[in-house]
């Protein structure tokens, strides 16, 4: 089922999860662990992350060797493993960077295939290498171009021109950033590039992860004024260590209150959970009191502290049909 189905005909707001495949080799215990107490949840929809392959330079007795290496493969088996064993809807992501438009096109063929119906259509950061352009080969440079690939395909259109080739029917999830996109120049600038992924066929749009709802609302204001009416689902981050106070702001560039950076900073260690347990809880009411369609939690490796938000805040099972 569409995230759009689901987000209709539910009768409050749900709750979704975003998790990560394992490393390469990893074993997939314990992500099926995760699925299993993610699932006690009842997620219409859990999204997959996709890695793009990194440059690495290797020492070797010839010298340094450079190599392109994917840490992460795994995004379609875990979309097969969640459909089909859990049935669960997987939402897989899918990016530019790193893959040709013949790549992508080969993958959402694959997705179409598994009866996987979402896909969330992101650029993914440049690490350091993009495919060449030469040898009849392309690749899509933003996200929007890659949303425009993934409608044409729902139309029928290919990118050779198949006669009669069957229209995929995928629904269209993109990115929006509260706090902006780091790379654009302005927050008006961001939010018409928004919309340009609107106009080439996105159906709905999850947050960068944010601390402050302020920055929500706000960015929901500004968008809707800027005629983008589709659903804005809010992603939530738990933080759970000290270590975050850096790593966040300096990946994710969002701001953390000062309140609660001060909190974590003054707790002990084993503390600093209880306390992104508490801000989130706080945010999920808040949010949810202000009837967003959805609350999408960035999970990763453990479900322990989203399972106690999700308690606390009551929010277990409300609005599946
Ligand atoms: P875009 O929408 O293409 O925007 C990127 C930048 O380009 C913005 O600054 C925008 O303003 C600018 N821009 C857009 N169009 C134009 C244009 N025509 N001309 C000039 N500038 C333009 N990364 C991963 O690698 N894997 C994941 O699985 C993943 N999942 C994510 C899930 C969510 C919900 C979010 C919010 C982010 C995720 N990311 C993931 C990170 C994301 O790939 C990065 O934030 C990336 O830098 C931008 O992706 P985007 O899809 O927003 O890009």
């Amino acid at each position: 089922m569409k995230v759009t189905e689901h987000l209709e005909s539910a009768d409050g707001p749900l709750i979704s999860f975003e998790i990560i495949p394992p490393r390469r080799g990893g074993d997939l215990e314990s992500l099926l662990r995760l699925i299993e107490d993610l699932a006690v949840h009842r997620p219409p929809f859990i999204d997959i992350t996709s890695h793009a392959g990194e440059i690495v330079f290797q020492e070797t007795a010839g010298g340094f060797q450079r190599k392109i290496k994917r840490k992460r493969p795994g995004t379609l088996g875990v979309c097969a493993l969640l459909q089909n064993k859990f049935n669960i809807d997987a939402v897989p992501h899918v990016l530019c960077e790193g893959f040709t438009r013949e790549e992508t096109e080969d993958f959402l063929i694959e997705l179409n295939y598994l009866g996987i119906d979402n896909v969330m259509a992101l650029r993914g950061d440049p690490v350091g290498y993009q495919k060449p352009l030469d040898h009849g080969r392309s690749v899509n440079r933003y996200a929007s171009d890659l949303v425009r690939q993934a409608s044409d395909m729902n139309l029928g259109i290919y990118l050779e021109d198949l006669v009669g080739a069957a229209p995929t029917d995928f629904c269209i999830g993109v990115a929006g950033y509260p706090e902006k996109h780091l790379e654009a120049p302005n927050r008006a600038t961001d939010i018409a590039r928004l919309r340009a992924k609107v106009e080439s066929g996105a159906d709905y749009i999850v947050t960068q992860m944010f601390f402050d709802n302020r920055a929500y609302f706000e960015f929901v204001d500004d968008c809707r004024a800027a005629g983008i009416d589709i659903p804005i689902i809010p992603g939530i981050k738990i933080l759970s260590s000290k270590r975050q106070l850096q790593s966040i702001p300096r990946t994710f560039h969002c701001d953390i209150p000062l309140e609660l950076s001060e909190s974590v900073t003054e707790a002990e260690d084993d503390h600093v959970q209880d306390i992104g347990v508490a801000w989130a809880v706080e945010q999920t009411r808040e949010l949810i009191d202000r009837g967003v369609p959805s609350v999408h939690f960035y999970v990763m490796h453990s479900a322990t502290q989203v399972g106690r938000v999700i308690r606390e805040v009551g929010v277990d099972d409300v609005g599946r049909a």
